[in-house]
């Protein structure tokens, strides 16, 4: 079951080169736990995989790559809502397409985000005014030290701006192994995203008689248009956070840059790290294997499909700058590796 010195290129969507010394595809709890007291018993660390497209392999990874490939999908109408029962290794749009095709509302938002939906819950993956935690139930994982499976309900998860515990304090000690999802039976659309808006106007739809498959190809035609195909340009989507700021300091970057685009996040300011990168000079800008996107500055690239070295310091390069001219700092989204 498991294998060794494994290409880990197909493996990640940034398809950096880089290999890993083992590598097991478990698709049965006894594989996790069994996979588990292998790396155990040979003090390995571990890399729980889903689908690659959150992680920057800077280097080999020394350790077993543990790909989810847990299978399972029950939706089941109760009285006020519809609950799903995932397990980790399903694909994410392919569940939202399930229930927008199924009529059933909630997810619509978050179409066409990559990976599975074990990790989904990892940074609580938000888009177009919606987060997971937005309709999350329940998880459950294996612990890594025991093997053992425990439950986390929402509050346990301490959920925010793609962040949860599992990137905090309890960050490289559970597998998620299944996802627990509540939708609304009366759905509601989340439609107030300017991009949103003005497709819907754009397409003449009325926002009473709009359907949650309607609000899925709105959300699919417009990342379409604004973000590459990871199997046509390697990327890993957005690769810094939004800068989350202090009002004195986003008082005085909007005095200098009166188009700053930035968005009220309660007592603070969110500002649009795709801007930052934008005006500072990055977009387009080739550096050898690597890149920044020409349509989207968030979105760091990797055409040459080079080692992870490249990427890593063009990352650093650009935050350095933007630094240096905002005085903001940025933090990369995903996970860097080993
Ligand atoms: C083109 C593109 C667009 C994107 N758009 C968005 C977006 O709009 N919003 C957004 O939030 N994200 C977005 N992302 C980021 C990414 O798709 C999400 O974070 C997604 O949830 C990652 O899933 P994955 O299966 O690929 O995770 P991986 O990359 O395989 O893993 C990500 C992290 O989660 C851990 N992990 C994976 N599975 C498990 C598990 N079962 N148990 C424990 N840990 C696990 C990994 O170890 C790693 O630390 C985008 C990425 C791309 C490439």
């Amino acid at each position: 079951m498991i294998e060794t010195d494994i290409d880990l290129q197909p493996h990640n969507t940034l398809a950096i080169s880089a290999r890993s010394a083992h590598f097991a595809r478990v698709r049965s709890l006894d594989e996790l736990r069994e996979a588990l007291v292998f790396a155990r018993a040979k003090k390995l660390p571990i890399l729980p995989l889903g689908g690659g497209s959150n992680i920057v392999l800077t280097g080999d990874f020394p350790g077993l790559v543990i790909q989810v490939d847990l299978r399972g999908l029950s939706l089941q109408a109760e009285a006020n809502s519809h609950s799903i029962e995932a397990a980790a290794g399903e694909n994410w749009h392919q569940l939202v397409m399930t229930t927008v095709n199924n009529g059933i509302g909630g997810l619509e938002n978050l179409s066409l985000i990559p990976g599975k939906i074990g990790a989904a819950p990892i940074q609580n993956i938000g888009a177009y005014g919606v987060e997971l935690c937005d309709r999350f139930m329940s998880l459950q994982a294996m612990e890594i030290a025991t093997g053992e499976l425990h439950d986390f309900g929402k509050d346990d998860c301490d959920f925010a701006y793609r962040d949860s515990v599992f990137k905090g304090r309890l960050r490289d000690q559970y597998i998620i192994t299944q996802v627990n999802l509540q939708l609304p039976q009366e759905w509601l659309p989340r439609v107030d995203y300017p991009a949103l808006q003005q497709y819907i106007v754009g397409h003449n739809w009325e926002i009473d008689s709009l359907t949650p498959i309607q609000v899925a190809q709105a959300v699919i035609d417009i990342r379409s248009s604004k973000l590459p195909l990871p199997d046509e340009i390697p990327n890993a989507g957005s690769f810094f956070k939004n800068p989350v700021v202090d009002t004195d300091l986003y008082q005085s970057l909007k005095a200098e840059h009166p188009d700053l685009v930035a968005y009220a996040a309660g007592e603070h300011w969110k500002l649009a790290a795709g801007w930052l990168i934008d005006r500072a000079g990055w977009r387009g800008l080739r550096r050898r294997a690597v890149g920044v996107h020409e349509r989207q500055a968030l979105v760091l690239i990797n055409p040459g499909r080079g080692a992870g070295g490249e990427l890593v310091q063009l990352a650093q390069d650009i935050a350095e700058d933007i630094h240096t001219k905002f005085g903001v700092y940025l933090e990369p989204e995903p996970r860097f590796y080993p």
